[in-house]
């Protein structure tokens, strides 16, 4: 990360210790904006909902410290009074903190119609502000007010909902339109990171009361993950796009550095295609085709199609199935996708251990029809039982997070359930069932 260190330990601000301001400052002007910003959406689209609130506060905290401001606050409207209100803050002096809950517009009746019709406000300093905004009290107005401000927008989902303000008291201040730009790539980011946890906690509800809509469910939850895993690359190739630029008016630019950050841009392009490359089955535009399947085959042809694969990882991969099943009615290539990717998923967790052993079985138990994969590998850590379903989790170095939420969507929107335990040896087990099976296939 060179020499400016944007993961600073928090004790070196607990002081307000200048010396470390001065060398952070201008974070939104320098070149590192592109690792804080990575660093900023990897961080909240890892974290559990739950988590969200105080990952936010912490960055709130080291984007004021960063850039020598005094304060950043969201703001979000209230339901009942419709007014914006602080959500949360945080404030380099004690005596700048917004309660939770404080109207901001009580002060300036003209903020909440500013930023409501989605343009960010800008001042350097309090003369900048239109008299006019102000209804009356100019003076005890000015008093109260940061000297230059910039509060942009915050969208969820596409409307504006709040917003994400940066305060500077203590000086004056100007922000440049590529400052500008980067406040509202961070306002972004916060942005889809509230819209997750917003989309979590409606999904949650939704899965107690209207289990036949989950799939619609996740499909909103997968918006605003896609939001949030789009707008990191996006804003790293804008970063990077823009050194080059200022590289390039150099009278002799250092052609190595050149082509490190163009390869940069080249990567984030790739990172952002394959985001949307997972999510090609979400977005398939044809409607589930119901025709009556064979589970056992299907599944038998989804272990031939991957015995190559097995091959190649030096994995063991079995099937067993009984000569003949009910059939259940289905879309095959949903359900091939849905058994591929657990059977993948299991691969991974044999690797690099001793014993690489999967199965996979169709079976019937009492009136539901069964197929399970079982691995023989590390077992699900349950530190990641509550998150491993939904889009984007993952805690591999390369993985994509989508294959148990595309399986689980699959299974749900053909009735069935999947879960998944840890096998009492070693290894998981993940196991879908579906419901009473009407039709007997004759026995071959
Ligand atoms: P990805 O495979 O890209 O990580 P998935 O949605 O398929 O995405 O899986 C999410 C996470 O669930 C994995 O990263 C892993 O931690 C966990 N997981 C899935 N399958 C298994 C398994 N068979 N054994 C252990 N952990 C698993």
């Amino acid at each position: 990360m060179g020499s400016l260190s944007l993961s600073v330990e928090t004790n070196s601000f607990s002081n307000g210790a200048s010396t470390t301001h001065q060398r952070l400052s201008g974070l939104m002007e320098g070149r590192h904006f592109e690792r804080f910003i990575e660093k900023l959406s990897i961080s909240l689209v890892c974290l559990p909902v739950a988590e969200i609130r105080a990952e936010i506060d912490r960055w709130l905290k080291e984007i004021v410290l960063c850039n020598d401001l005094d304060r950043a606050a969201i703001t979000q409207i209230d339901p009942k009074s419709g007014k914006l209100v602080v959500r949360q803050s945080w404030s380099r002096d004690n005596r700048l903190k917004l309660p939770d809950g404080f109207e901001v517009s009580r002060p300036a009746p003209w903020f909440d119609n500013y930023l409501m019709s989605g343009q960010t406000l800008v001042y350097s300093k309090v003369s900048e502000v239109p008299r006019e905004f102000v209804s009356k009290d100019w003076n005890i107005f000015r008093r109260y007010i940061p000297k230059s401000n910039i509060s942009v927008p915050l969208r969820m989902a596409g409307d504006v909902v709040g917003s994400v303000g940066f305060a500077s008291f203590r000086r004056e201040r100007e922000w440049s339109p590529r400052s500008v730009r980067r406040f509202e790539s961070v306002a972004a980011i916060i942005g889809s990171a509230l819209e997750r946890r917003r989309a979590v906690e409606e999904n949650t509800l939704l899965r107690h009361e209207l289990s036949h809509v989950a799939r619609a469910a996740v499909m909103g939850q997968l918006t605003a993950s896609l939001t949030h895993q789009l707008n990191q690359p996006i804003a790293a190739a804008l970063s990077n796009a823009e050194a080059i630029q200022s590289m390039l008016e150099s009278e002799r630019p250092d052609l190595e550095e050149l082509r490190g950050a163009i390869s940069d841009v080249v990567q984030d392009n790739l990172r952002a295609a394959d985001v949307i490359k997972g999510l090609r089955l979400f977005f398939r535009k044809d409607q589930i085709q119901k025709i009556p399947v064979d589970l056992g085959q299907l599944v038998a042809d989804v272990v031939r199609m991957l015995g190559s694969d097995a091959l190649f990882r030096n994995a063991s991969l079995t099937f067993e199935s009984p000569p003949s099943l009910p059939l259940i009615v289905g879309d095959r290539v949903q359900l091939q996708q849905a058994i591929l990717n657990l059977i993948l998923n299991a691969f991974d967790a044999v690797e690099g251990g001793d014993a690489r052993q999967v199965s996979a079985n169709v079976f019937v138990d009492g009136d539901c029809l069964k197929v399970t994969v079982c691995d023989s590998g590390k077992g699900i850590d349950p530190a990641t039982v509550p998150r491993m379903y939904e889009p984007f989790f993952t805690t591999k170095p390369k993985g994509m997070g989508m294959g148990l939420a595309i399986a689980q969507s699959i299974v749900r929107a053909h009735g069935g359930s999947l879960t998944a335990r840890r096998n009492a040896d070693r290894g998981s087990t993940f196991e879908i069932s579906f419901p009473a099976p009407r039709k007997e296939l004759p026995a071959t």
